[in-house]
């Protein structure tokens, strides 16, 4: 028998998607309303105790972080681009405690560390609402947890296993989200907070202005220099900074390392924003308690109420590109934006009428071991963090601390953790990085497709501790 999923059995016409996207501009939602001011491009040589190469959330709360450790501290922070252009102003704004893309992954990789890695994501996450409140960064913060969906059995059976927060039934579930595909659901109040991400980026940016951060923007650096005792100096196209230390936080661009640039790989995922709901259409959903939202499937969606109660529904496809580039081409895609307005139709048809304003994508930087690596080269002097695989808005910010206490010389219980003094295994390069990928994509749609049953390839993957997710 062909297995299939409840958003193929029960698929919206192709008029219905059509209409829904039909008046949807390409373009971030939560940068699009975004004032931010304008940083100097970098000009001449500079001098400082700190260089942050990288204006997303991981350079971001280095260099408030590092300001905080030691406020005398001259730290200069260099972004290619904007602050917080890339995903950290695209993301869906889940704040999550754990910094091991959940705890079955944590738990399998380092079973001996795991219950610090979680006490010190809980910190993380308490420590990231108390610097929110503390340093007044107005980003729309609500603790609302995270609810997680069943609309297949094999997925009640795998929600009935999790041992964590509030099991919910059928008519539970549909009478804190009214959906009719929701058959179960289990919403863990503690562990996530929801976020406006282009605001928490902004705020960052000025919270370490009036530290004394200077940041420039427009200023990408191409190089590296460093000799055993004088500065490392990094250049851009029209200056130069020689510190005594530097962060890496490029996440899934270029690494200036080449021991880095094997360890990510850019995995495109699509979001769609939708109209602010009217009032008749917020009474036909509920989600009074506007928790985040996510399903169990290998190709998960997850969804979400922004403040003026629009939806964001993003996820399920996860697009590599051979090469791992990564292209603002690769943004528009209409196949991918029409699957997501698709499966949103049929978990909401009493949305039949609804309108998607942006629609956008971005570049996910995965790792092998589905969560961030960190490193230090040059002596001791040069730290980098990556490979968050689209949980980095809360675990950025322990990765600042980890690269922080590392460029100290500090031994802290970050630095001791197995997690952050080995590194995951590399992707192969190409063609076998896309092959490969391809491969695992291949099967986990698969697996969806047959009561979550996983092939030979996954199982050999589980078992080597390596994969594919988003
Ligand atoms: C669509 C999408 C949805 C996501 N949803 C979630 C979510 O809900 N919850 C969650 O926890 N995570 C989510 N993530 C992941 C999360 O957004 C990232 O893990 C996080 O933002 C990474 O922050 P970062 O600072 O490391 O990287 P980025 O935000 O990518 O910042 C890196 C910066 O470095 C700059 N840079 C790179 N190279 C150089 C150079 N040579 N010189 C100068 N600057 C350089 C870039 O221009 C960029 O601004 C999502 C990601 C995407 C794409």
């Amino acid at each position: 028998m062909k297995h299939s999923t409840v958003f193929e059995r029960e698929a919206p016409s192709v008029a219905a998607v059509t209409a829904s996207l039909a008046g949807s501009r390409q373009s971030v939602f939560w940068l699009d309303e975004l004032e931010q001011p304008v940083h100097p491009v970098l000009q001449g040589q500079a001098r400082a105790d700190l260089t942050v190469v990288g204006g997303g959330y991981c350079g971001l709360w280095t260099a408030v972080l590092a300001k905080r450790r030691n406020p005398g501290a001259r730290v200069v922070l260099l972004e290619a681009e904007r602050i917080g252009w890339a995903a950290s102003g695209r993301n869906g704004g889940f704040v999550e405690a754990s910094l091991t893309h959940g705890e079955e992954n944590g738990r399998s990789r380092w079973p001996d560390d795991y219950p610090a890695l979680e006490r010190l994501g809980r910190e993380n996450l308490a420590g990231l609402e108390s610097d929110v409140v503390s340093l007044s960064l107005n980003c729309d913060f609500e603790r609302t947890g995270v609810l997680s969906v069943a609309y297949e059995p094999h997925q009640v059976a795998w929600l009935a296993e999790m041992p964590e927060g509030v099991a919910l039934g059928e008519a539970e579930v549909q009478a804190e989200v009214a959906s009719p595909i929701f058959k179960a659901g289990r919403w863990v109040k503690d562990d996530t907070a929801l976020v406006h991400p282009g605001r928490l980026a902004a705020e960052l940016a000025r919270v370490a202005g009036d530290l004394g951060v200077e940041i420039h923007e427009h200023s990408g650096v191409i190089g590296l220099e460093s000799s055993r005792t004088g500065p490392v100096t990094v250049r851009t196209a029209k200056g130069s900074v020689a510190s005594e230390r530097v962060a890496l936080a490029t996440n899934v661009f270029r690494p200036l390392l080449k021991r880095s640039r094997l360890m990510t790989v850019p995995v495109y995922d699509y979001v769609l924003m939708t109209e602010p709901l009217t009032a008749s259409q917020k009474a036909a959903i509920g989600w009074h308690n506007r928790q985040g939202l996510a399903d169990l499937a290998n190709q998960f969606h997850y969804f979400r109420l922004t403040p003026d109660d629009r939806i964001l529904y993003g996820g399920y496809d996860a697009i590599y590109h051979a090469g791992r580039k990564v292209k603002a081409e690769y943004e528009d895609r209409r196949s991918s934006h029409e699957t997501l307005a698709s499966h949103f139709l049929t978990t909401f048809p009493q949305l039949e009428d609804i309108r998607f304003s942006h629609r956008w994508a971005g570049a996910i930087d995965t790792s092998t071991q589905f969560c961030a690596f960190h490193g230090l080269a040059r002596r001791g002097r040069v730290a980098y963090a990556a490979g968050f695989t689209g949980l980095g808005v809360a675990s950025t910010r322990f990765a600042a601390e980890v690269m922080l206490d590392r460029l100290a010389g500090e031994s802290t219980e970050r630095t001791q953790l197995e997690m952050v003094r080995k590194k995951p295994l590399p992707f192969p390069p190409e063609p076998f990085a896309k092959a490969g990928i391809e491969a695992t994509k291949w099967s986990l749609d698969r697996a969806d497709h047959r009561e979550g049953r996983r092939n030979l390839l996954l199982r050999t993957l589980d078992r080597l501790g390596l994969g594919f997710d988003s």
